[in-house]
């Protein structure tokens, strides 16, 4: 079954039919404190007892995890057992990073006094000036506060060791921060593109030196950037209708969507990786990119749903695969990757071949911002492939793009990727908010400030390693400790546990009986939990996921008591069912 085959109409009126579901008994039951007839007794759990195999199985095939999660989230809310919901199918931190966002109040603050400087009248004030802004700022931070010197601190790391001039750098931050004028340049501005590149570095590269030659792009997080890249590919003719694409699965599953919609026509191979492989991808499945028909290479890194790193192996892999296939385009999501000790991007090894999604929504639990970043190298096979277009497509996209430009022939991808976002038409005023390319500025500092040993990079892997041990303890399997394992999310095998716990026989009993969907409406429904539905990452049969973002420790322990919980009535159920037909 091809879930990603999925027809958007089809998956409306699920979506439709299934809150109209809800939404009903939700109404039924208010209904019977008033009137107490017999139907309105229906609750919530017997809806989804009585959604059963036609519709679920049709709910599996063409909803999204995210959409399947968040009906089972409403579930979970007038769940039978009265619970407290325990929602781990969210990726979404519970965490913040405080400092830079006291750091950004600051600086704010002291952005609006150097306005004020310029011209004050009521709320109204000038703009910020560049002459002896260094010694303002110098007199206006008080070295023992905390928020303060971490200002201090960070401009000192970029005027000592980026080689920044301070006052150029307080301008472009001041400036930034009250967001007075157009992002300018455009794409990203000049001090932010050397402080991102050298956040990536330090955190992505693994050593690799390529921060002097990286072109960083900020997006409203990773989720405009992939639709950025897919955009522009598609409108520069990298990609063309039928072209094969090779998605590493499973994956976040929007990304499955992509190439299906938007009609880029573009046709989607898997690039499978297995639990018994440790959901690192094995060379034969590697080696499909060897073929030259396969124009780009998509992949999550460390994986979203199975949180797992390539491994250096791997990595070596791949570019011996670049080797034999030098046009592939490889598209990574790096989001994970502060998570890895050691971690090494795709980026690190085919830096000519690598397009860079990076966000800052995970570690520095900045959802609601929208901070990523596209980073490319300034020599990359993409700018190469538009090159060697037909003449007449090269003269076509010309045409297009020096409405903007003088030069379009000689456009990088990376720009053509910000005029895009704005439909070449608005270029100008492209680019992301300037406050919140200060906001990654001061993010990227927090680190930069301390280099390798980055106290709040390592509290969010000691964190979500608490937690991820709670619950492989409470489960009974043994955790997966390799280097290469983010633990920020992990895949579950329902269907293998309750073989371990109950025998095959009601291991077969549940699949048969409980599709996937069923199971997770129960879990909701009955208990207050809500997971997310593996298969709809192209994650086996009977996988869920469990976040380990969004919960305390001792939360996962009792997710798996209610777990047992139901899987004990489960099987109450089953042995009901044999005794029965053993007497018939
Ligand atoms: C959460 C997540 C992101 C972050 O997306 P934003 O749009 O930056 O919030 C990116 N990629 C993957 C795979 C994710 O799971």
């Amino acid at each position: 079954m091809r879930r990603r085959n999925l027809c958007i109409g089809a998956v409306i009126v699920a979506m439709l039919a299934v809150f109209a579901l809800v939404g009903c008994g939700a109404a039924e039951t208010t209904g019977a404190q008033g009137s107490g007839t017999e139907t309105s007794e229906q609750t919530v759990g017997d809806i989804t007892q009585s959604m059963t195999d036609e519709a679920a199985s049709q709910l599996e095939d063409e909803l999204g995890a995210f959409e399947i999660t968040a009906m089972q989230r409403e579930l979970a809310k007038d769940n039978e057992a009265g619970y407290e919901v325990l929602d781990a199918g969210r990726g979404n931190p519970n965490w913040i990073n405080t400092k830079a966002r006291l750091a950004y109040a600051r600086l704010m603050d002291f952005a609006v006094a150097e306005c004020q400087r310029d011209m004050s009248k009521g709320d109204m004030a000038g703009h910020g000036q560049r002459k002896g802004v260094g010694n303002r700022f110098d007199a206006a931070m008080d070295p023992a506060d905390e928020t303060d010197k971490f200002l201090i601190d960070a401009v000192a790391y970029c005027v000592d060791t980026l080689e920044m001039d301070k006052d150029e750098l307080l301008m472009e931050l001041t400036d930034g921060i009250v967001g007075d004028y157009y992002p300018s340049p455009s794409r990203c501005l000049t001090h932010t593109e050397t402080i991102l590149n050298e956040y990536l570095q330090s955190t992505l590269y693994g050593g690799a030196d390529l921060a002097g030659q990286t072109k960083v792009f900020p997006t409203e997080g990773g989720s405009a950037a992939i639709c950025y890249i897919f955009q522009s590919l598609s409108h520069n003719r990298v990609l063309k209708p039928g072209d094969k694409i090779a998605i590493a699965t499973p994956i976040f599953t929007p990304y499955l969507q992509i190439p299906d919609v938007n009609n880029y026509g573009l046709v989607s191979i898997d690039v499978t990786s297995t639990a018994e492989s440790g959901w690192d991808i094995d060379e034969s499945e590697l080696s499909k990119l060897e073929d030259p028909t396969i124009k780009a290479f998509f992949l999550v890194n460390p994986s979203n749903p199975a949180s797992r790193a390539l491994s250096d192996s791997t990595l070596e892999r791949l570019e011996q695969v670049i080797q034999k296939n030098p046009d592939l385009i490889v598209i990574t999501d790096d989001v994970y990757g502060t998570f890895v000790d050691g971690f090494r991007t795709a980026y690190s090894v085919v830096p000519h071949n690598t397009i860079l999604v990076y966000s800052y929504s995970k570690l520095y639990g900045a959802t609601g911002w929208r901070i990523g970043l596209i980073a490319v190298n300034e020599e990359n096979v993409v700018d190469r492939l538009i090159s060697e277009l037909p003449d007449e497509d090269q003269r076509e996209l010309e045409d297009e793009y020096s409405i903007v430009t003088s030069d379009s022939k000689d456009m990088a991808f990376i720009d053509r990727m910000c005029a895009d976002s704005r439909s070449i038409g608005l270029y100008h005023t492209s680019g992301l908010a300037t406050p919140a390319q200060v906001f990654m500025d001061l993010l990227s500092l927090t680190h930069l400030v301390h280099g390798d040993d980055d106290p709040y990079i390592a509290q969010s892997k000691k964190l979500v390693r608490e937690r991820y041990e709670a619950l492989m303890d409470a489960l009974g399997l043994e955790p997966d400790e390799s280097r290469e394992n983010a633990q920020y999310y992990t895949i579950v095998d329902i269907n293998k546990l309750i073989a371990a716990r109950y025998g095959e026989d009601f291991a077969d009993w549940k699949k048969s009986n409980k599709l996937d969907v069923e199971f997770l409406n129960d879990l909701a429904s009955k208990k207050g939990v809500v997971l997310m539905y593996g298969p709809g990452f192209e994650a086996p049969e009977g996988c869920v996921r469990i976040s380990l973002a969004n919960l305390d420790a001792e939360d996962y322990v009792e997710l798996v008591r209610r777990l047992g919980e139901l899987l004990e009535e489960y099987h109450a159920a089953y042995e009901d069912q044999t005794a029965l037909s053993e007497a018939a």
